[in-house]
């Protein structure tokens, strides 16, 4: 293969990609690339691009269950992608930076906008990719311009283009490598309260120690996911070691030695349940491997 000849360093084989998820589900990753910077993610692009290859790129792991025992597409992860600079209100960051500690670093220079994402894990190239959010704020709010990695080398598309909608994005399909947003001045005291108000409530109301995927249904339009599970009763619902979270019903755990098999037959259960009592058919939040 042209990838090992030139780049010998961040090419591996035979990953296991389970290691790299929050579920903790996987099979391995034939050929696994860890570009170190923007400029070799372009060539990797370049390179896929030009021998039609398909592949798959790889952020936190927190939105995916893996259910493919082998991914023979290459996959591109961009955990190594995380430089970060500052300029008055600007923040220019790289796709692989994780957004926890964006969020953390943001508020600690003062610069407030993104405390409403606190406690969501993975990515800030996932995290544009669905724009990620909550009640309190979506990541699309605070995004300036996006810089993509596509045949032609880097595009830059400012905020207006994006279409940022609920858990959506016009990004889907591209290869993110940074972004920069625009924030606000603001009391650094303050958003750090504020940051730990969203922190505690998610605490409260999501398992976010254990192993999951977040929540693994999109929200039908004027109603929740989770309402609706868990009125059909299925907080605690397992199937094999998967189990619908007992705290928040849109959240299927791993309780250990889960398959993906074993969420993917709860995850049926669930939509058939929901589809009978509310003619409601729910959409997959998660993506799926
Ligand atoms: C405990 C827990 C709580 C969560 N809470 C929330 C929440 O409150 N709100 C919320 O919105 N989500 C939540 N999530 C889901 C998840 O954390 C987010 O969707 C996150 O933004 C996904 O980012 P990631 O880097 O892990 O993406 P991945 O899971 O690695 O990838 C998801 C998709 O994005 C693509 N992708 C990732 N990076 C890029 C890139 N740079 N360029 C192109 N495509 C890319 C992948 O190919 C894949 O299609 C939660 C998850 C967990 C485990």
């Amino acid at each position: 293969m042209i990838l090992a000849e030139t780049f010998p360093d961040i090419l591996r084989t035979d990953v296991p990609l389970g290691l790299m998820t929050s579920f903790g589900i996987g099979g391995v990753a034939r050929r696994f690339i860890q570009p170190r910077t923007i400029e070799e993610l372009a060539v990797v692009v370049a390179q896929f691009n030009k021998s039609g290859t398909r592949f798959r790129i790889l952020g936190g792991g927190t939105n995916l269950l893996i259910k493919s025992r082998e991914i023979t597409e290459p996959v591109v992860c961009l955990g190594k992608l995380r430089a970060l600079s500052l300029d008055g209100e600007r923040v220019r960051v790289e796709a692989g930076m994780p957004l926890g500690r964006l969020v953390t670093r943001c508020g600690r220079e003062g610069l407030a906008g993104i405390e409403a994402l606190a406690g969501i894990p993975g990515t800030l190239g996932g995290a544009l990719m669905m724009n990620s959010g909550g009640r309190h704020g979506w990541i699309g709010e605070v995004v300036s311009e996006v810089t993509c990695v596509d045949a032609g080398g880097l595009t830059t598309l400012p905020a207006e283009k994006i279409c940022f909608a609920y858990r959506d994005s016009g990004l889907r399909g591209r290869v993110v490598a940074a972004a920069e947003l625009l924030l606000k001045r603001a009391d650094a005291a303050g958003i750090a309260m504020r940051r730990g108000a969203v922190l505690a409530e998610k605490r409260r109301s999501q398992p976010l120690t254990a192993k999951s995927a977040g929540c693994v249904f999109r929200n039908p339009p004027g109603q929740y996911a989770g309402q609706l599970i868990e009125a059909a009763g299925f907080k605690g619902a397992r199937v094999g070691g998967a189990m619908v979270s007992p705290l928040h019903a849109n959240f299927i755990i791993n309780t250990g030695g889960a398959t993906a098999d074993d969420v993917l037959r709860l995850i049926e259960k669930i939509r058939e349940k929901i589809l009978k009592n509310y003619n409601v058919l729910l959409e997959l939040e998660i993506e799926i491997w």
